[in-house]
């Protein structure tokens, strides 16, 4: 019934869109495919949509080369104006749903969100919020390209950079942030000039086409965005054939990402990748007890957690061992576990039945190698992929829970002495995305952030992300930054100009 509900109020405001987008037109999967995409909270159908592969994409791929002709050659001030329009009309909608003000209508992309994906309303709005950043920030951010003027080594000669747009840009995305992860692209390929075709998780494509049918709204040209889903495999492999494609951008698992390393390397095109991780959140004997508290459950059930950059092993010092847990155990018994709609609700389902079964088996395996449940465990009696909030003491970082990304709403527990011991456990992975610390001592904060191996550090926070920081990891999580300046240079060629007989 509530998915019948949001998806009639959607449906009126034209924001729930089934077709894939080529060329500014919503197509049908050539074959007439669907695939049906489901409500995480209780297996209800929210819609079926274009099931599409390998002749969509290379259509996509078309349209996006033919449209990064013009879109290239407007001015960075004229492309700038279009992505504020596109974001003002995100952000508009996005407070109606904050305040909850009076039009119906303009609830859409929070509650999207939250019926495919799971996480309760209130994360959905500022997964809103924040994915509209990134078109903001970046809209501006373009009008700050420059080039350069360098020192001539002739005296008759003179040198120059250019910094162009690198063309059109492959980019697929995941389902744990099916808004922001998104914008954290298109905002930056769009506003250097380039071209997209996008490829959401098959899992939550629906917030992707509200996104892109706004993108229309605005008034960006049609090919400039699109976006098709369905035969992932294949539409991932016409994208890496196509020698028109300049660059992937990829958010999602390490796995795939090398699969697409690899395959991006036959027309070596440019590469960014965002990729797991294996946060340790390390609370030394002197942090304050109540900061080290609230960052440590935000960083870990944020999204069930359901998020690269949650802590995926809580690492405890002796001293403060006994006190922590107790405080933080009674802490996650008050996490409130449902549906995202339901009023009160912390923690959403997970997104299948896959990934609790990986939370299961890592549990299991933790507990028959000596680790020991201090809260949850087990799924919720809610049922379908809701699970408990979990933690688990007696952890030993070789186990699979500690060494593996977690992706649930667990959190083990990894009893140290030292701050030494400590940076070894921590960097005893192959991730390297977040990493977190919870000390008052100054001294050690700064020599630990340096020790870390790690692309994002947070000391006494544990919820860090914005529009102006950079994004991005060590080692296996990835390649590349995205968001802030240097999120820009990853859509922009560099080119070295000399002009000779200069006199
Ligand atoms: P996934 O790798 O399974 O899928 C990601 C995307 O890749 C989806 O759109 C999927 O359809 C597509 N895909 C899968 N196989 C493909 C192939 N052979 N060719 C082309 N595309 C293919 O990941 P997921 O389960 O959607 O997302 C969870 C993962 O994403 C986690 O590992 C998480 O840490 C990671 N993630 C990383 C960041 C970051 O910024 N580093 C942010 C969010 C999520």
């Amino acid at each position: 019934m509530e998915t019948e509900n949001v998806v009639a109020r959607l449906k009126s405001s034209g924001l729930l869109r089934t077709k894939g987008l080529i060329g500014g037109i919503w197509i049908d999967a050539y074959d007439g495919k669907t695939i049906e995409v489901y409500n995480p909270a209780n297996g209800e159908v929210i819609a079926s949509v274009a099931c599409m592969g390998e002749r969509e994409a290379k259509d996509a791929i078309t349209s996006a080369y033919d449209a990064f002709s013009h879109w290239s050659k407007l001015t960075a001030l004229d492309r700038s104006s279009r992505l504020r329009k596109w974001y003002q009309i995100s952000i508009i909608r996005y407070h109606v749903i904050l305040y909850n003000l009076v039009i119906e209508h303009k609830e859409e992309l929070g509650q999207l969100i939250t019926l495919e994906q799971g996480k309760p309303l209130k994360e959905a709005i500022a997964e809103v919020v924040y994915g509209a950043s990134f078109i903001e920030f970046f809209a501006e951010e373009a009008k700050r390209v420059y080039g350069d003027i360098l020192p001539s080594p002739l005296p008759d000669r003179r040198l120059f950079v250019l910094k162009q747009p690198v063309g059109v840009v492959g980019a697929i995305t995941p389902w744990n942030f099916p808004l922001a992860m998104i914008t954290r692209k298109v905002g930056p390929a769009l506003a250097c000039g380039c071209t997209v075709v996008i490829k959401p998780s098959e899992l939550t494509p629906l917030t992707a086409l509200a996104v892109a049918e706004l993108a229309l709204q605005s008034g960006i040209p049609p090919g400039v965005l699109n976006v098709v889903m369905g035969d992932a495999p294949n539409i991932g492999k016409s994208l890496l054939e196509s020698p028109k494609v300049r660059k992937i951008t990829f958010t999602g698992s390490t796995a795939v990402g090398k699969k697409l390393m690899a395959g991006a390397a036959e027309t070596v095109k440019k590469v960014s990748l965002e990729l797991g991780g294996n946060a340790p959140c390390i609370i030394f004997d002197d942090a304050d007890l109540e900061v080290a508290l609230k960052g440590s459950l935000a960083t870990k059930f944020r999204n069930a957690g359901q998020t690269c950059v949650c802590a995926n092993r809580l690492l405890v010092q002796e001293g403060i061992y006994d006190k922590f847990i107790n405080a933080f155990s009674n802490a996650v018994q008050n996490l409130k576990v449902g549906n995202g709609f339901n009023e009160g609700v912390t923690q959403g389902p997970l997104i299948n039945e896959a990934a609790v079964q990986k939370v299961e088996t890592l549990v299991q395996d933790a507990i028959s190698k000596g680790a020991k449940i201090v809260v949850g465990g087990k799924r919720h009696n809610l049922g379908f992929t809701f699970y408990e909030p979990t933690i688990i003491g007696d952890v030993r970082n070789e186990m699979l829970i500690a060494r593996q990304e977690i992706f649930g709403p667990v959190t083990p527990v990894i009893r140290f002495k030292t701050e030494e011991e400590a940076i070894q456990i921590a960097n005893d992975t192959d991730s390297g995305l977040a990493a977190y610390m919870f000390t008052n001592n100054i001294q050690r904060s700064w020599r630990v952030t340096e020790a870390l191996e790690y692309g994002i550090v947070g000391v006494n926070e544990g919820l860090f992300s914005s529009e102006v920081a950079p994004f991005g990891g060590f080692k296996q999580s990835g390649l590349g930054r995205e968001g802030s300046k240097y999120g820009l240079d990853e859509y922009l060629e560099i080119k070295c100009v000399c002009m000779g007989n200069m006199g």
